[in-house]
């Protein structure tokens, strides 16, 4: 009896504990959006590495420029300890600009796909064979792909409504295409680009070359042509196109991811992590993809340390390198945090683009209602409530063995991403100031959450 007069006296105090977190996370949270929306210091530093530094695939000069400035700017940001891990990377230069054109009619535009080889100096002439699905490849046969390029002419599904969805639908004939047209022959394969826009960007992306055969080259045909292409064949399937690529792989080099850190007051064994990919393609300025999710990252660091926030686990940003053509920085991550037995026990990764975010995606057998229930009034503010299970992303995807650790992504509205992907188009223009600033708060917040609460969501 007397323990319930106990534990009624105490309710009073349980309740008012309750409400003082409450009103402290959202204050803090207020804070992040606030800061983030004023100050803009992830806009202003996606525009020094997009106008400054410019495109960073994987071996280049601005991949080198990128780990040294972000790292340097991490440690302005305030973080506790900065530093970079070694990594080989693949080092794949495309050489002078690529050259396709009907014979005796107009010029393509094109762009080798990543990893590419190059075609033979004196270039390809050859006849075109448009196919829209690889296990076409079958019933042509040998016979009539034998010495011909392969166009492969697939458009995008424009129902999906989250445009990843249709590009999921479509990857195999960028990824895949080459490998499976060589083994019948083929001389080369133009892939229709992976955009839902009609425009004249060809837009890049890695080649998979399989073992099983020869590597054959590799190019993306901007939409506008992908359509032009296909009516010529369809008034003249004799016609010729003549094409030439001088890419080529080097060998591996050394590069780094690059690594900040905020030490956790309580658990400061409990690693969060906050991340995207510092490489890009060799076109743009790898504006949205990725350098938004890099310095949103970034900004995280900056936030916390601005508003004077001690988190009691520990606030790692990884700024991964050679996500695009290798993915060799996100592997040696995961390699060294199980070789030094490191705890992560979330991962969260940008890597969709700078857009209004949406939400949040989540792996691993979590659903939204438990993270709603838990954080409903604090999110719904912002509209970050729609957590729905789905894909973290590339870069934290080695993560997925280790199965107590969370893995989450940060959800951009997906409808203008591929207008820009892996093209030209990929600039620091692209991007909306408010849009991105609003992501950099988002990924503050849940990080916040998680350093507060830990990841015991049931
Ligand atoms: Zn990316």
């Amino acid at each position: 009896m007397k323990n319930v007069f106990f534990l009624i006296g105490l309710l009073p105090l349980l309740l008012f504990a309750q409400h003082s977190s409450y009103e402290r996370d959202k204050n803090i949270i207020e804070g992040f959006f606030r800061e983030a929306l004023i100050q803009k210091t992830a806009y202003e530093d996606l525009r020094y590495l997009c106008k400054k530094i410019g495109h960073r695939l994987s071996g280049s000069v601005g991949a080198d420029k990128a780990v040294k400035w972000t790292s340097q700017r991490l440690k302005e940001h305030g973080a506790d300890t900065v530093w970079l891990q070694e990594v080989m990377v693949p080092n794949w230069k495309r050489g002078n600009k690529e050259i396709a054109k009907i014979v005796n009619g107009k010029n393509l535009t094109i762009c080798a796909l990543g990893n590419s080889v190059p075609t033979p100096f004196e270039g390809i002439t050859a006849e075109v064979i448009e196919v829209f699905r690889i296990e076409q490849l079958d019933s042509l046969g040998r016979e009539k792909i034998q010495g011909k390029i392969v166009f492969f002419n697939r458009p995008m599904d424009p129902t999906f409504i989250n445009t990843f969805r249709a590009y999921g639908g479509c990857v195999d004939q960028r990824s895949s295409g080459a490998s499976e047209a060589s083994k019948y022959g083929a001389l080369g394969v133009l892939v229709r680009s992976m955009t839902l826009s009609l425009d004249n960007y060809p837009h890049t992306g890695s080649v998979n070359y399989q073992s099983f055969s020869k590597p054959i080259p590799a190019a993306a045909i901007s939409t506008l042509d992908a359509n032009y292409l296909s009516e010529q064949l369809k008034k003249n399937p004799k016609l010729q196109v003549f094409w030439k690529q001088e890419c080529k792989m080097l060998p591996d080099t050394l590069s780094h991811n690059v690594i900040a850190e905020i030490k956790g007051a309580e658990f400061p064994e409990e690693i969060i992590l906050v991340g995207g990919h510092l490489d890009s393609w060799d076109k743009g300025e790898g504006a949205h993809d990725d350098g938004a999710g890099c310095v949103q990252a970034m900004e995280v660091i900056y936030l916390f340390k601005k508003l004077g926030i001690k988190p009691k686990r520990t606030i790692r940003c990884v700024l991964f390198m050679n996500e695009e053509n290798g993915m060799k920085g996100a592997l040696k991550y995961e390699e060294e945090a199980t070789k030094n037995k490191e705890k992560h026990i979330a991962c969260i990764e940008s890597d969709r683009g700078g857009f209004t975010p949406k939400g949040f995606q989540i792996e691993g057998g979590y659903s939204n209602e438990e993270i709603i229930r838990k954080w409903y009034k604090l999110l719904e503010p912002y509209d970050l409530y729609k957590i729905v299970e789905g894909y973290g992303g590339l870069d934290i995807s080695p993560f997925r063995k280790h199965k107590d650790v969370l893995l989450m992504g940060l959800e951009p509205d997906s409808q203008r991403y591929f207008d820009y992907h892996h093209a030209d188009t990929d600039v620091f223009e692209a991007i909306h100031p408010r849009e991105l600033e609003l992501g950099a708060a988002s990924l503050a917040t849940l990080v916040y959450l998680l350093s507060e609460y830990g990841t015991n969501l049931r």
